[in-house]
C-alpha cells in the first residue's frame, strides 16, 4: 500500500471523494478560501467535471459532446487542486483520518467530503445485462445510448421518473417507435395526480412514445449475438425493442463505506451542518441524506443545483470553527423542457399529507404538497412564472392553513401577509 499525496509541507488536507457538481463546488470553495491547504479531488470517472444536466441533451443528437464539459485539467491547476481521475475509493479509515482506494494508494485528510452520488440501479430479470440495455448516469452512458438510440428503430422505456421521461424525449428525438413501460398507474406518481400525468402521456404519445402503464419487465429477449431484440412484459406482451432505456431509480454510492462508522440509510447521514456523526466527514450532494429543519427528518434532494450548493455549504463548514457551521437550507427544482409546454417539480412534491390541485388548460396544470401546514412541495405545468414565490413560500416554512385557493390563483405571486411566529423547528 502506498501513501499519497499529502504535502508535509502544507497546512490543512481536505479530500473529496466525487468530482460532480457537489465535489467540484467543494474544492472551488477550499481553493478560493485558503492559502496553502492541500486539497484533493478523487474520482472513479475518466474525465473532469462536465454537465450531466445536458448529457441529455448530448444523447438526444441535439448538442455535440464539447458544450457537455464544465472543467478541463486547467481548471484544478490553476487552483493547485489535485484531481485523481480512474480512482476508486474502496474503504476510509476513520481513526487514522485516510481513505484507502481500490489500487491500495492511501490519503490522509483533515476533513473529508463524500460527494459520491448514486448509481442508476439495474433491473433483477433475465438478460437485463444485453447488449443494447443501457442505464444512464455518465457521458459513457450518454455516448452509449446516443449511439444505440440513432441505429434503432424500436425501443423501451423503463420506469416512471424524470431519468425516464428523458429516456423517453431521446427516443423521439432520434426516431425510435418506443414503448414506455411504467410499474405504476401514470407517470411520475409519486408527485402526479392522473390529472396532471395524462398531459404528459398525450405529449408522450404525440412524439411517437406509448405509455404502457400498471406493467414491468419480465425478461429481455435477445439474438445470437446477445443483444437485446424484445422486451416481455409481466403480461407476456412482447416489445421490439433495438435499444431499452432502464431508469428505476438510484443507490446511492456508499458501499465504500460498509464496515465503518459512518451512518448510512438511504444516503450518507448527516445533520443540517452536512456534517456525519464523525466531526472530520461530511457528505455532499445527491448522495447526502441530510436533516431538513424544516421538514424535522432526513431527506435527499437529488438535483444539479441543490447538489452545487451543498458542496459549496459542505466546504463553508469544513473551514467553520467546530461546531460553527451553518444549517443548510434548500428548496430543489428540476426542470423538463421536452415538451411544447415547460413542466418543473420543486421541493418534495411526495412529501405531502394533503394535496390541492387545480388546472388552467390543455397543457397547463398545478399540484402542490402539503404537510403540517406548510406547503413542502408541487409540479407545475405549462406556467413556470409561478416557480419562484412558491419556493419562496416553501422555504419560509409558514403554515399557510386554508389558503391553498390563493396558491392555485393563476397569477400567484407571494403571500405577503403570511406570517408565523416559528416557521422552522429548531433542531
Ligand atoms: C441524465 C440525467 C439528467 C438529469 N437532469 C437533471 C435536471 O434536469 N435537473 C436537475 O436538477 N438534476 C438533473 N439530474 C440530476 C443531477 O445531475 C444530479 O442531482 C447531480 O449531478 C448530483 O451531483 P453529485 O455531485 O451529488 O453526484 P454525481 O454527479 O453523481 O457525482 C458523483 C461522483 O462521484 C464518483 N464516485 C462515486 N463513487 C465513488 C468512489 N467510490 N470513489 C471515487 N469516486 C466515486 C462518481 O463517479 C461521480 O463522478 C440529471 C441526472 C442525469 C443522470
Amino acid at each position: 500500500m502506498t501513501s499519497q499525496s499529502i504535502r508535509e509541507d502544507r497546512d490543512d488536507s481536505y479530500v473529496i471523494i466525487g468530482d460532480g457538481v457537489a465535489g467540484s463546488s467543494a474544492a472551488d470553495v477550499l481553493a478560493e478560501q485558503t492559502d496553502d491547504a492541500s486539497i484533493t479531488v478523487l474520482t472513479a470517472e475518466s474525465e473532469p467535471l462536465y454537465n450531466r444536466i445536458l448529457i441529455k441533451e448530448y444523447a438526444k443528437g441535439t448538442v455535440p459532446e464539447e458544450t457537455v464539459q464544465i472543467h478541463d485539467q486547467a481548471w484544478y491547476d490553476e487552483r493547485d487542486i489535485d484531481l485523481e481521475l480512474d480512482t476508486r475509493v474502496s474503504t476510509i479509515e476513520t481513526d487514522d483520518n485516510a481513505v484507502v482506494t481500490a489500487a491500495g494508494e492511501r490519503y490522509h485528510y483533515d476533513k473529508l467530503l463524500v460527494a459520491t452520488g448514486g448509481t442508476p440501479r439495474s433491473l433483477p430479470v433475465p438478460n437485463a445485462d444485453a447488449e443494447g440495455v443501457t442505464s444512464f448516469w455518465t457521458i459513457e452512458d450518454a455516448r452509449r445510448i446516443r449511439e444505440k438510440a440513432a441505429a434503432a428503430e424500436t425501443g423501451t422505456i423503463v420506469g416512471g421518473g424524470l431519468l425516464g421521461i428523458d429516456y423517453a424525449a431521446i427516443a423521439a428525438a432520434q426516431d425510435v417507435d418506443a414503448s414506455y413501460l411504467i410499474r405504476e398507474d401514470r407517470w411520475f406518481s409519486r408527485a402526479m395526480s392522473e390529472t396532471g400525468a395524462a398531459i404528459v402521456h398525450d405529449a408522450l404519445d404525440e412524439r411517437g412514445v406509448t405509455p404502457v402503464l400498471e406493467t414491468t419487465v419480465d425478461h429481455f429477449e435477445t439474438d445470437d449475438d446477445g443483444h437485446v431484440v424484445a422486451t416481455v412484459d409481466s403480461e407476456g406482451d412482447v416489445y421490439d425493442s433495438d435499444c431499452v432505456g432502464v431508469a428505476i431509480g438510484t443507490e446511492s454510492n456508499t458501499a465504500f463505506l460498509e464496515g465503518t462508522p459512518i451512518p448510512v440509510d438511504d444516503g450518507v447521514l448527516v445533520d443540517g451542518r452536512l456534517q456525519t456523526d464523525d466531526p472530520d466527514v461530511y457528505a455532499a450532494g445527491d448522495v447526502a441524506q441530510y436533516h431538513d429543519r424544516r421538514l424535522g427528518r432526513p431527506v435527499k434532494n437529488g438535483s444539479w443545483g441543490s447538489a452545487a450548493a451543498q458542496g459549496e455549504h459542505a466546504a463553508e463548514n469544513m473551514l467553520a470553527p467546530a461546531g460553527a457551521g451553518e444549517h443548510f437550507e434548500f428548496v430543489p427544482s428540476y426542470t423538463v423542457t421536452h415538451f411544447s409546454f415547460p413542466m418543473a417539480s420543486f421541493g418534495h412534491p411526495g412529501l405531502g399529507e394533503t394535496y390541492r390541485e387545480r388546472t388552467y388548460g390543455e397543457t397547463e396544470w398545478r399540484r402542490l404538497a402539503f404537510r403540517d401546514g406548510m406547503l413542502v412541495g408541487g409540479v407545475l405545468i405549462g406556467d413556470l412564472s409561478v416557480l419562484q414565490p412558491l419556493k419562496e413560500l416553501t422555504a419560509s416554512g409558514r403554515r399557510v392553513q386554508g389558503r391553498a385557493g390563493e396558491l392555485l390563483a393563476p397569477t400567484f405571486d407571494g403571500l405577503a401577509d403570511v406570517t408565523a411566529a416559528s416557521p422552522i423547528a429548531s433542531d
